[in-house]
């Protein structure tokens, strides 16, 4: 089911009394999701991303725009009638229910024409629980199961009414790291099985990255850039989504482009033809920096840490704006000091200038 949100603008009022002004969660929003996708819908804390997930799923009522799941228009469409299926952070199972009987809930709720007879709904819940490998647990209570067992509960209730959409918000933030992954991974691969479009919401950008067909990166309300992961991380729009992604973070300089080349205090790092003169952040992903002794980018060494199939140089130069610089090389190349600095190229596909009042990148001829 394609998902379609057209214009989409939901106000809050203030939750601090003493401001008059609405909050804008979410800001004249529209994109449009394929058929059978998994979207990672990604920005920090605040920026939008629930109220975006609650407006699609019905719970929450867009100030304007529309939301269309294929051609139908169900914006005004009340929650329970838009064959969504939802999983939050905090599972929200019914402690007082075995496993079983949670994943039957949406079913037996089903009323008319759309009632199942119990052995069919039997069969389905058995389903929905082998699909998420959940079936040995089956008459425990959510209490008697694990963090990552109990959300996988949750999606076999969720997935358990074959919904035409899928809405994760933060499904994996209370599981420990290790189960993390493992569920990720396990979301996945249910996705790909059901083909059920999806969309999964969360603020770790790793996360998102490593199972999304597409990201869409969410600052203040507003759409920041939407494409495959791979695509927005090579290729950020602004300032804000390539800080946002990637770990390490990529390395902000202030700079300046004079005479088509790129300084760095006063040192010109590279060659940026057709760039018109101006200032400028540049944005130097970790992994941009290789060791060369006639390289043009020189920074005092503060320390090397070694990890294994890596090795990080960190490092500080005048002209970085936040406190460490860091660089990942491959940890056969050696890293050459002299006089206690780093001398460096750089891979020019790796750093990104941006226009220092706005933010926005700057595109280059390709070298
Ligand atoms: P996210 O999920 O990205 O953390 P939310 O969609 O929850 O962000 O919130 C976006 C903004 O809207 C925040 O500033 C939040 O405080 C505000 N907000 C969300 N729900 C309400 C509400 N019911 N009343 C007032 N403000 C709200
Ligand atoms: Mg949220």
């Amino acid at each position: 089911m394609k998902v379609v949100l057209k214009n989409l603008t939901k106000r809050f009022p203030n939750r601090n009394k003493k401001i008059h002004e609405d909050v804008i969660a979410v800001n004249d929003f529209s994109f449009e999701i394929p058929d059978g996708q998994l979207i990672g819908l990604l920005g920090p804390s605040g920026c939008g991303k629930s109220t975006t997930l609650n407006m699609i799923s019905g719970l929450e009522k867009p100030t304007s725009g529309r939301i269309f799941f294929g051609d139908d228009d169900v914006t005004e469409v009340p929650a329970e009638n838009r064959g969504v299926g939802l999983v939050f952070q905090n599972y929200a199972l019914y402690p007082h229910l075995t496993v079983r009987n949670n994943i039957l809930f949406p079913l037996q709720n089903l009323k008319g024409e759309n009632r199942l007879s119990k052995e069919v709904m039997n069969q389905k819940a058995e389903e929905a629980a082998k699909m998420v490998q959940i079936s040995e647990y089956m008459d425990r209570k959510p209490s008697e199961l694990s963090g990552g067992q109990q959300q996988r509960v949750a999606i076999a209730r969720a997935l358990v009414k074959m919904p035409r959409i899928l809405l994760l918000d933060e499904p994996l933030s209370n599981l420990d790291a290790r189960l993390r992954l493992q569920t990720r991974e396990e979301l996945r691969r249910i996705q790909r099985e059901t083909g059920i479009t999806t969309v999964f919401v969360t603020h770790d950008q790793e996360e998102a990255m490593s199972i999304s067909d597409m990201i869409v990166v969410m600052k203040d309300g507003i759409l920041q850039q939407i494409g495959k992961p791979q695509e927005v991380y090579d290729h950020p729009v602004n300032l804000f989504v390539a800080k946002f992604l990637g770990t390490p973070a990529i390395n902000v300089f202030a700079g300046s482009v004079r005479d088509g080349k790129l300084y760095m205090g006063d040192d010109a790092v590279m060659d940026v033809p057709g760039v018109a003169d101006r200032d400028v952040h540049v944005g130097i992903r970790p992994e941009a920096f290789i060791p060369d002794e006639n390289g043009p980018f020189k920074a005092r060494l503060s320390r090397i840490e070694v990890m294994g199939r890596d090795t990080s140089v960190l490092s500080e130069h005048p002209a970085f704006e936040g406190r460490t610089i860091r660089s990942i090389i491959d940890s056969d190349d050696e890293v050459k000091t002299k006089d206690g600095y780093v001398l460096f190229s750089l891979k020019p596909n790796k750093v990104h200038i941006f226009d220092k009042e706005t933010e926005l990148v700057i595109e280059r001829e390709a070298q």
